[in-house]
C-alpha cells in the first residue's frame, strides 16, 4: 500500500518558509514583496485562480496587486500595463492569468514580463536557463512536484522517470528539472504508443495529461513514485440527486487512484497532492524574485 504524499502538508511547510522569509525582509529591509496578477476578461476558472493566490500573498505578508481587464482590452493597452508593472519597484512578481482570450497573442504578452519578475517561469529567458540548467525561475507546478519528489528520493540521480504530457506548462520543464538532477528521463504524450511498456521501466511516473484514469496499476513498477498532476472534473452519479447539478461531479487526477495505490511505493492524491502546492509555489518564486531583484541572498527553495 503506496505512502500517500500530503500535498497540503508540503504546501503549508512551504508558506510557513515564505512567510517568516517575508517578515525578516520587512524588518531587515523595509520590503514587502508584491506580487501582481493581471486577468484578463471572466473566464470563472481563471476568477477562482486569481482570487485565491492573491488571498494565499497576503496571508503570507505580500503585498497584492490584482489587475482586471475586460476582455476587448487591447494587445498594446495589456503590454502598456505590463511595462508598467516591469517598472514599478513594488512589484517582484508578475503573473498574467492564462488563457488569455483569442484575439491576445500570449507568447508575445509573456515575454514582455520583465525575466526577473516572471514567476510563472514561462517567458522564453527562464525557459531556456531552465533547459540549459542554469539558475531560473521554474514554473510553478513543475516546482511543485520536485520540492515533494525530492522529499522522497533526496538523490534523483539515475532514477528512471516517465513523464507523461509535453506541455509548455507541466510536460517539458517538468521532464527538464528531471534531467537537470541526472534522472534518466523518458517523455510520451497523446501520439506515444508504447506508455504502458515506458512506465513499468520508471522508478517515478509523473502525470499531466487531462485524462482522468490513465494510468492503471498494471503500468506501475512496485515501490514507484507516481506524481499526478491531472486535474479533471468528472460526473459523480454516488454523490446521489442533488439540486445544484454541479454537486454531482468531483475532480480526479490521471491516475487510477485505488489501483495504483497498491502497487506504488508513494503517490500524490487529486485533490490534495500537486495543486496547494503549485500556488505555495507561486509566493515561493515571489519571494525569490524578491529577493534577487533587490540584491538579497536569501532565496529559500533549492531544488538541485
Ligand atoms: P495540455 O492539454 O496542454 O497537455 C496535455 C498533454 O498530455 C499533451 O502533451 C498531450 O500530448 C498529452 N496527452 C493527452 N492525452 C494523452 C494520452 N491519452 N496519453 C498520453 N499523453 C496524453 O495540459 P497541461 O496544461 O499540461 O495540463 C495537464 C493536466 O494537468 C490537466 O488535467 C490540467 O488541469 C492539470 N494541471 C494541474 C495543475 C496543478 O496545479 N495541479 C497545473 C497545471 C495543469
Amino acid at each position: 500500500e503506496a505512502e500517500i504524499i500530503d500535498g497540503r502538508a508540503h504546501a503549508e511547510d512551504v508558506r510557513r518558509e515564505v512567510r517568516e522569509k517575508a517578515a525578516k525582509m520587512k524588518a531587515t529591509h523595509g520590503i514587502t514583496p508584491g506580487l501582481a496578477v493581471v486577468l484578463v476578461g471572466n473566464d470563472p476558472a481563471s476568477e477562482v485562480y486569481v482570487r485565491s493566490k492573491g488571498k494565499q500573498a497576503v496571508d503570507a505578508g505580500m503585498n497584492s496587486f490584482e489587475f482586471r481587464l475586460a476582455e476587448s482590452t487591447t494587445r498594446d493597452e495589456l503590454l502598456c500595463l505590463i511595462e508598467r508593472l516591469n517598472t514599478d519597484p513594488e512589484v517582484h512578481g508578475i503573473l498574467v492569468q492564462l488563457p488569455l482570450p483569442k484575439h491576445l497573442p500570449s507568447t508575445l504578452v509573456i515575454n514582455a514580463i520583465d525575466p526577473r519578475k516572471d514567476v510563472d517561469g514561462f517567458h522564453i529567458a527562464n525557459v531556456g536557463m531552465v533547459g540549459t540548467g542554469q539558475d531560473a525561475i521554474v514554473p510553478c507546478t513543475p516546482l511543485g512536484c520536485m520540492l515533494m519528489l525530492r522529499a522522497y528520493h533526496p538523490d534523483l540521480r539515475g532514477k528512471t522517470a516517465l513523464v507523461i504530457g509535453h506541455s509548455n506548462v507541466v510536460g517539458k520543464p517538468m521532464a527538464r528539472l528531471l534531467l537537470n538532477a541526472d534522472c534518466t528521463v523518458m517523455i510520451a504524450h497523446k501520439s506515444s504508443t508504447n506508455i504502458p511498456e515506458l512506465a513499468r521501466l520508471a522508478d517515478i511516473v509523473v502525470v499531466a495529461a487531462g485524462v482522468p484514469g490513465l494510468v492503471k496499476a498494471d503500468w506501475i513498477k512496485p515501490g514507484a513514485t507516481v506524481i499526478d498532476v491531472g486535474i479533471n472534473r468528472v460526473p459523480a452519479p454516488e454523490l446521489g440527486l442533488q439540486e445544484d447539478s454541479s454537486a454531482r461531479t468531483k475532480i480526479v487526477g490521471d491516475v487510477d487512484f485505488n489501483g495504483v495505490s497498491r502497487v506504488a511505493g508513494a503517490i500524490t492524491p487529486v485533490p490534495g497532492g500537486v495543486g496547494p502546492m503549485t500556488i505555495a509555489c507561486l509566493l515561493a518564486n515571489t519571494l525569490s524574485a524578491c529577493c534577487h531583484l533587490s540584491g538579497i541572498d536569501d532565496s529559500p527553495f533549492q531544488i538541485d
